[in-house]
């Protein structure tokens, strides 16, 4: 079997038909033409289907190893598709530390009466097994989490899921294929902002679910082309482009990151660093068994309070202060304020994300440049 390495190099390098490109071309055209009245080609309205999504779709699909991929315009509506499998009265069990914006949908349709939702911290295995016998329809899962970086079991979570009759879909943004292929631990989805790493350089918006079955793939497709959510040609052919340099980038960011968080962890300014990575972390050896590396994302929080870590978040020159991830660019972000700034304050104090944290997306710069810049703006905060 061909490595994936490899493969995402060959996905739809030399598929053109009119002129034998080696880079498949764009199509940006929203009809193609019917060949009679009762005859339609490949292709035929650009919201249901287009060349460069469908490119895409089967080659996140062939990392991810699943059977169909569906490409939607962000990782939101990625996840918003998943629910339309679900009737009114059904609930969903999510990860009480999940991405803010999915914490912010899943609350506002459980008020609106379009499904139900119940957060339960998926770490604490007492607090699961109760959660379950309320037999959830879906049960989500992220892991790592965003921002703390916690870590679920996921070939567990999904096999008592089964059990239970439940779909499992893994938010597998923070790691990509990369690193980890929920699917093969027992998910039914692996869902994507393909914003972050899939597509890596903080120019598109999208997102990507992939199922493990063609039937599940199916009714996915069918929604998301009813609800009008799916991805536009330019995003899937700059999506796929970013794609296939993943490998690479990963192993270069996290090689930096792992040298960042051994840099913080030593750190006297630094209370905390959540990092899979490093030894003392509680998902060390959880790392070790579902994923292939720990990454290149990490938090960590400072030592005094709200001042000192404005100062550090401030104080940086080469990591940009943004939100997003998984780009070749260095980025800092407060996920109170930033990220998280969605979600209640009661509800990320649950959390556990404090006013003292700070989440940083390691990116290919120089690994030296990027402690030195942390350094020197740690150093300028007092204690
Ligand atoms: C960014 C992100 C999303 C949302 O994706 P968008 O592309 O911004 O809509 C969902 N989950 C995680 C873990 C994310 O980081």
């Amino acid at each position: 079997m061909t490595d994936k390495r490899t493969k995402i190099i060959q996905a739809e390098i030399g598929s053109d038909p009119a002129y034998g490109s080696v880079t498949a071309p764009l199509y940006m055209s929203s009809n193609y033409r019917f060949k009679s009245i009762d005859e339609k080609g490949d292709f035929d309205y650009g919201r249901t289907s287009n060349p460069n999504r469908r490119g895409l779709g089967k080659a996140v699909a062939q990392l991810e190893g699943g059977a169909h991929g569906v490409v939607t315009c962000s990782g939101m509506a990625a996840i918003d598709l998943v629910t339309n499998l679900l009737e009114a009265n059904d609930l969903i069990l999510a990860p009480h530390d999940c991405y803010g914006g999915t914490h912010r949908l899943l609350t506002h349709r459980a008020e609106q009466g379009r499904l139900r939702v119940k957060f339960v911290d998926q770490t604490d295995e007492k607090a699961l097994a109760v959660a379950m016998t309320e037999k959830p329809a879906l049960v989500m899962i992220e892991t790592p989490s965003n921002p703390l970086m916690r870590l679920v079991d996921i070939a567990a979570i999904c096999k008592a899921a089964k059990a239970i009759g439940a779909l499992t879909a893994v938010d597998n943004t923070f790691l990509s294929p990369a690193r980890q292929l929920p699917l093969s631990l027992g998910a039914d989805f692996s869902i994507h902002s393909t914003t972050k790493y899939l597509n890596g350089h903080g120019d598109v918006v999208g997102g990507v679910i992939v199922s493990k079955t063609q039937e599940l793939g199916e009714k996915l497709a069918w929604w998301a082309n009813c609800a009008g959510v799916t991805g536009s040609p330019y995003d899937s052919y700059m999506t796929l482009r970013g794609m296939r340099t993943l490998f690479a980038r990963m192993d270069l960011q996290e090689a930096n990151a792992s040298a960042i968080a051994k840099f913080l962890h030593k750190h006297k300014k630094v209370e905390r660093v959540y990092y899979p990575g490093l030894r003392s972390d509680p998902g060390y050896k959880l790392a070790k068994k579902q994923q292939s590396g720990p990454g290149a994302m990490l938090s960590f929080e400072v030592k005094g309070g709200f001042e000192q870590t404005k100062a550090v978040l401030e104080g940086v020159k080469i990591f940009q202060m943004a939100p997003s991830l998984g780009g070749v660019e260095s980025l800092i972000c407060f996920p109170t304020t930033m990220t998280h700034g969605g979600m209640a304050p009661e509800a990320r104090e649950l959390a556990g994300i404090k006013d003292t944290l700070i989440r940083i997306s390691v990116g290919l710069e120089a690994q030296e440049d990027l402690i030195a810049d942390l350094s020197a703006s740690l150093a300028k905060i007092g204690t």
